[in-house]
Order: C-alpha cells, then sequence, then structure tokens
C-alpha cells in the first residue's frame, strides 16, 4: 500500500479527475491527466532501474515535469533530488554524486549544464524536458538521453508500491550560508506533516489558486506552496521564473486567492509600475519566508488591505516552523510569529536550559515535520541534534511575552564588539527603510580596541543615491551606539549564494582588510 505523496494526485482524481490541476502558460492540465501523466512516467522510470530507494534527480526552471517527476518517483518509493538551477557544474555534479542519483531529468533551457554536471557521477539515463527554449547539448557526451515526452506514449496503471510514510521522499540541499550545502532528507512524513500545517494554519481550501512564482526547488514554494494545495484539490498556477510585472499580471487574470515568496519577491511586487493599476484583491494567502521583511513592504501591502504572513523556518524543518498571523502583523512588527501547529520550538540558553522571556538564545524545532538525519552526513546529524529530537537551527532569536518568535540573527553572524553582542538583522532592518537602500548587510571587521566594529555594505535602489553619512545619523538614538556602523561602502551588488542569500563569510573576508 502506498501511504506515501506518491499517491497524493491519484487520490484527487478519484475525487473530482476533471478538475484543474495545474495552469502552466496559459493552459489547463486536469488530476486525471496529471495523474495518466505520473503513471506512465513512473512505469519509464521503473523500467530503467528505478525502484523502492532509488534517486532521481531534476534540474528545470518551473514546469510541470518537476511535478510529475516528484511523484512518479514518490509512487515507487523513490527519492527526488531536486537542483538549484542557479549552481555551477561542479556544484551540481557534488549534488548528484553525493546522493546518488540514478537519473536525471532535466529541460532543454539546462541542458548544457546538465550534460557537464551529469558527468562522472552516477547517472545512467538523462530525460530531456522540451521546454521550448534553448537547443540541446552540442558536448552530448555519452550518456543516453531519451525525450521526456516518449515516456507518456503508452499507457500504464497506477504504481501501487509498498511506499510508508517514513520513507525518504527528497533531498533537498541546504542554501549553503553558513558552509557547504547538506543534502536533508524529508520523509513522507516531513512533508505530509509541515502541509497539514499549512491547511491548519493557512486554511488552505478546495477553491483556492495558487499563484507559484518562487522556484519550486526551494522547500518552501514546493512544501507551503505547491503540495497543500494539490492536496486539498485546488489549482496551482506555474510560472516559470518571477517576473513582477506578469506576476501582477496573472494574479488579475486568474483570480489568484495564494502566493508565496521571499520578502525581495514581495518587496519587487509592489515597486513595480504596474503595482497600483493591477486588481489584485482576490489574493487572501501571502506566505513569506526566507529572511525579515522590511517594514515599508509590509506597509505597501497593508495599504491595499493585503495582510502577509512571515515566516520563518529552514529546509531541514520542511521548512514552515512559525508563522505570524496576518492579524497580528503590525502590532507584532518583526516577529516570525507562532510555532504552527504540530511544531514545538524552544530557545536556549548555552547551557541548554530554556531561556526566559525576552532572553536571546538558540532557536530549536521539534516536531514531526524537521528531518531524522542529512543524507551521508552523520557527524553533521549528530551536531544539530540535542535533547533527542531537537533540531538546533543556528539561529539566535527570542519569544517576546506573548509567545512570538523573533529572530534575532544566525549564530555564526554575530558581531561581539567591546564584549556586547551585536544581531546585524536588527541593525540591517533599520537601514532598509531608508528608501534607497535595495540591499544592506552588517558584518563584524576586525578592529584593535574593540575586537569588532560593524561595517554597513549598501547596495542602491536603480535611480536613487545616498551619502554614506545618512546612515548612522538614520541609526542614531534608535540602537545602542555600539550597533552603529563605523562604516559605511556603497556596492554594485552582493556575492550570493545560489538561493539569493547574501554570503556574509565571502564579504567578512573581502572587507577584512
Ligand atoms: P545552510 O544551512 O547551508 O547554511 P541556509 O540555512 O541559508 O543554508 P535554508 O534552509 O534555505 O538554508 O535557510 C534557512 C535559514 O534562513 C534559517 O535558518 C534562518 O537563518 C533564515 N530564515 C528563514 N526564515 C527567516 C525569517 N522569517 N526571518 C529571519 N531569518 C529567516
Ligand atoms: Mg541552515
Amino acid at each position: 500500500q502506498n501511504q506515501g505523496l506518491g499517491s497524493w494526485i491519484h487520490r484527487q482524481r478519484v475525487k473530482s479527475g476533471s478538475k484543474t490541476a495545474l495552469i502552466f502558460r496559459d493552459s489547463s492540465i486536469s488530476y486525471a491527466e496529471l495523474d495518466a501523466r505520473i503513471n506512465r512516467l513512473a512505469s519509464v522510470l521503473r523500467a530503467n532501474g528505478v525502484e523502492h530507494g532509488s534517486r532521481v534527480a531534476f534540474l528545470g526552471d518551473n514546469h510541470p515535469a518537476f511535478l510529475e517527476t516528484f511523484f512518479a518517483a514518490g509512487s515507487l518509493g523513490a527519492v527526488f533530488v531536486p537542483l538549484n538551477t542557479r549552481l555551477a557544474p561542479p556544484e551540481i555534479q557534488y549534488a548528484l554524486q553525493d546522493s546518488g542519483s540514478i537519473i536525471l531529468v532535466n529541460t532543454l533551457a539546462l541542458d548544457d549544464l546538465a550534460v557537464r554536471g551529469a558527468r562522472e557521477t552516477g547517472v545512467e539515463l538523462r530525460l530531456l524536458v522540451d521546454d521550448g527554449s534553448g537547443a540541446a547539448s552540442a558536448e552530448a557526451g555519452s550518456l543516453p538521453v531519451q525525450a521526456y515526452e516518449d515516456c507518456f506514449s503508452t499507457d500504464a496503471p497506477f504504481a501501487d508500491a509498498e511506499v510508508s510514510l517514513e520513507d525518504g521522499a527528497i533531498i533537498l540541499y541546504t542554501s549553503g550560508t553558513t558552509g557547504r550545502p547538506k543534502g536533508a532528507l524529508l520523509t513522507h512524513a516531513n512533508l505530509a506533516w509541515n502541509c497539514f500545517n499549512v491547511l491548519v494554519d493557512y486554511d488552505v481550501a478546495g477553491d483556492d489558486v495558487a499563484l507559484m512564482i518562487s522556484p519550486l526547488f526551494h522547500v518552501a514554494s514546493l512544501d507551503m506552496g505547491v503540495l497543500p494545495n494539490l492536496l486539498k484539490g485546488a489549482t496551482v498556477i506555474l510560472e516559470t521564473r518571477f517576473e513582477p510585472g506578469r506576476t501582477l499580471e496573472l494574479i488579475e487574470k486568474y483570480r489568484a486567492t495564494f502566493i508565496s515568496g521571499v520578502p525581495t519577491t514581495y518587496q519587487l511586487l509592489c515597486e513595480h509600475p504596474d503595482w497600483p493599476k493591477r486588481d489584485i484583491s482576490s489574493l487572501r494567502k501571502l506566505t513569506c519566508g526566507g529572511s525579515a521583511v522590511p517594514l515599508r513592504v509590509i506597509d505597501a501591502y497593508e495599504e491595499r488591505g493585503l495582510g502577509f504572513s512571515n515566516g520563518y523556518g529552514m529546509t531541514e524543518t520542511a521548512p514552515g516552523a512559525t508563522a505570524l498571523p496576518p492579524s497580528r502583523s503590525r502590532e507584532k512588527a518583526g516577529s516570525a510569529g507562532i510555532p504552527h501547529f504540530f511544531t514545538s520550538v524552544r530557545v536556549t540558553r548555552p547551557d541548554g536550559a530554556v531561556a526566559a522571556a525576552g532572553e536571546v538564545g538558540e532557536v530549536q524545532i521539534s516536531g514531526p515535520n524537521v528531518i531524522k538525519s542529512y543524507w551521508n552526513r552523520p557527524e553533521a546529524t549528530e551536531e544539530s541534534f540535542t535533547d533527542g529530537s531537537w533540531f538546533r537551527s543556528g539561529d539566535m532569536g527570542y519569544f517576546d511575552g506573548d509567545g512570538f518568535l523573533f529572530i534575532s540573527d544566525r549564530l555564526k553572524d554575530m558581531i561581539i564588539s567591546g564584549g556586547e553582542n551585536i544581531y546585524p538583522a536588527e541593525v540591517e532592518q533599520i537601514i532598509s527603510e531608508l528608501e534607497a537602500v535595495s540591499g544592506v548587510a552588517v558584518i563584524g571587521i576586525p578592529d584593535e580596541k574593540w575586537g569588532e566594529v560593524p561595517k554597513a555594505i549598501i547596495t542602491l535602489r536603480d535611480g536613487y543615491a545616498l551619502d554614506p553619512a545618512e546612515v548612522p545619523a538614520h541609526l542614531d538614538g534608535r540602537v545602542a551606539r555600539y550597533k552603529i556602523p563605523k562604516t559605511v561602502e556603497i556596492v554594485p551588488e552582493f556575492p550570493r549564494t545560489a538561493s539569493g542569500k547574501i554570503r556574509k563569510a565571502d564579504l567578512r573576508r573581502e572587507h577584512a582588510g
């Protein structure tokens, strides 16, 4: 019996087959059609050696093939390995090798990257998805490659394999913000429990229309957006890539009710020239996470009667740990909210005791959505858990007296100046209020007297200018003196991870001297 996610679409087909499951480039795919495609793909995977526990990788921007491969692998009990499309060939190679993937499904647009990345790995066959852009790699190499669409020529029954909720469903590599990406092994249960958290805390319903603009290879987009909506039989619109003007147009056109993104997504939408012109009143569920949200972005949405829910989480928690109910977002500005229904969160002191309200400590998470292990990384797994089931997030934060979590910053990014702890995120949040600022990173640089002093590195919005002296002036009186950056530098861009996060370790190295 298949208890895993691989059976979800099949079940929806039985319930309401003709309902639209996906909309991609303005064409609709019903639950019945999607299920039929998944079954056929599963039978082709099986014929090519994929069995319970095998790994199947995917490289491509958002496309129905991503979800078909995810569900087909899941229905066989195989583990799906989605790859970040912004990775370089050696990074793709690392992930394919580390995961031991035997099949790679990739889009035509990324064929070159796929061919180079699959070299000298255990990949035995590539399936090529013609997404209408790019051309097959000229250096196709020796690896057999087959057209993805050829998988659908023969009919196949639902692959009713033995899959338990405790089996691995997906290996997702963390963003690598603090070091080499680790493969988080998420089970069917981990993904399912996160979905249940979303159903409870965001009221996802069968009549929702979810517009998915963020990359599916991040667990947030997949498991906070797509999977809970498909589980409820709602309609999911997939966009290949995020483009703010087109996103606003699609919300209006399809009367979208649900979108998700990172703070930058929301910022780019409300700064777009079409923002005031489009009717986006259908939106009711706006999920956001990944980093702190600038206050002026929250304001722009509130002015239109839209409250979005900032959430905190990580790949290892599939990903939701906490979320802020939109109705409290003004009152609890800056908070990441309260723990999801089925998930527990605590803040601890260095000695392991639970911290008091208001006291900053390490944020730890426990619950059925939390991974049990990293893939092939026993030491990393060992280091990441304490008291049995508590996952150590590496983030510092505190609960206020009402039980709302505030994330201070990552432990690794904390600055210690003259014995005082500075959490850069707090200072960055205030600097980001300046209109001219598009991005900001505060880092510690070595200082003879203080050990470290804060430095602000800033990127500007197009067409804006900023006098560096405005930065300390803006902070004066709002944060303690020692937290105010001693130097401010404006740069054209930041070094970023493949998921768009600022690489602070690189900045610290660059600005050390
Ligand atoms: P790595 O673990 O490889 O260093 P990463 O932690 O950046 O990379 P992700 O799992 O993508 O990889 O990101 C999770 C992290 O993002 C959290 O641990 C936290 O530091 C940060 N984060 C997520 N949501 C929020 C939020 N709402 N506010 C502040 N920080 C957040
Ligand atoms: Mg992490």
